[in-house]
């Protein structure tokens, strides 16, 4: 199976792998489940200062990312999917999104980044100072998509974190470490749900003991439980999850 591929483009290319490059996710790259290409984005600046930003129009405060440059660098991610696409058949391939990382974009959620991970891989912009001009988004048809209401200093963590949603789900990726299925937006079972308490020894810890069901060795009681609290949980901290949840059955 081919490799799960990400382009990043950033100014800041040294933040990758970063901490992508330890762990589950770092030894899944070593090993080609995934691959990472980074791309510098002042490598596609028009002048000897490397310059990718310029002041608004219409005045205000800060610097915006130029059209020109930004699609230079896109043109030159289109180009290595071009390259890497060519062992594969072309029709067959889902084409993979160009995202730009940005607080205005489509909330990533678990659905998204299930699709993301069926797909064959995806093209990163990493924004930098206000943002990225206008034009350039429309014109390349990109994707914008934001990992939480707050504004970050850039979309290299947002990029990373992304991947590392993705990067779980390959196959190959978790082995018998932890099941997908089971936790917290997972699949069956639980699906909606947040996740129930976890525990492990000690069974008596500075006076606490484990729900005792949990040492039952009862299976169907402990999914029961498990069930019960993954609800109580969902209902309480995020009636939002609970009534989707809830229509989703009624
Ligand atoms: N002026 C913008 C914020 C720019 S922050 C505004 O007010 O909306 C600089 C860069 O950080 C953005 O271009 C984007 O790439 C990234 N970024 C900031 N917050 C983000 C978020 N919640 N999700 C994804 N990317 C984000």
């Amino acid at each position: 199976m081919a490799a799960w591929r990400s382009v990043v483009l950033t100014i800041f290319p040294e933040m990758f792998p970063g901490p992508l490059g330890q762990s589950l996710a770092g030894k899944a790259l070593e090993g080609g489940i995934w691959s990472l290409d980074v791309l510098d984005i002042r490598d596609f600046a028009r002048d000897k200062h490397r310059s990718v930003d310029d002041a608004p129009f219409g005045g205000g405060a800060g610097m915006v990312m130029r059209p020109d440059v930004v699609d230079t660098a896109l043109a030159a991610a289109a180009q290595k999917w071009a390259q890497e696409d060519s062992s594969d058949d072309q029709a067959t391939v889902k084409k993979a999104p160009v995202i730009y990382l940005s607080p205005r974009g489509r909330l990533l959620t678990q659905d998204l980044v299930r699709d993301l991970a069926a797909g064959p891989g995806v093209t990163l912009l990493c924004g930098r100072y206000e943002g990225v001009d206008e034009r350039v988004l429309e014109a390349r048809d990109v994707l914008e998509v934001s990992v939480g209401d707050y504004i970050l200093s850039g979309g290299e963590p947002a990029a990373l974190v992304l991947m590392d949603a993705v990067v779980r789900l390959l196959p190959g990726v978790m082995g018998n470490v932890t099941s997908p299925d089971e936790e917290s937006f997972g699949e069956q079972g639980f699906e909606g749900l947040l996740e129930y308490p976890l525990y492990t020894r000690p069974a008596e810890w500075q006076g606490r003991t484990v729900p005792e069901v949990l040492t039952s060795g009862h299976h169907e009681k402990v999914r029961r439980w498990r069930q019960a609290q993954a609800e109580e949980i969902t209902r309480t901290r995020r009636p939002d999850l609970w009534a989707r949840y809830t229509k989703g059955r009624g």
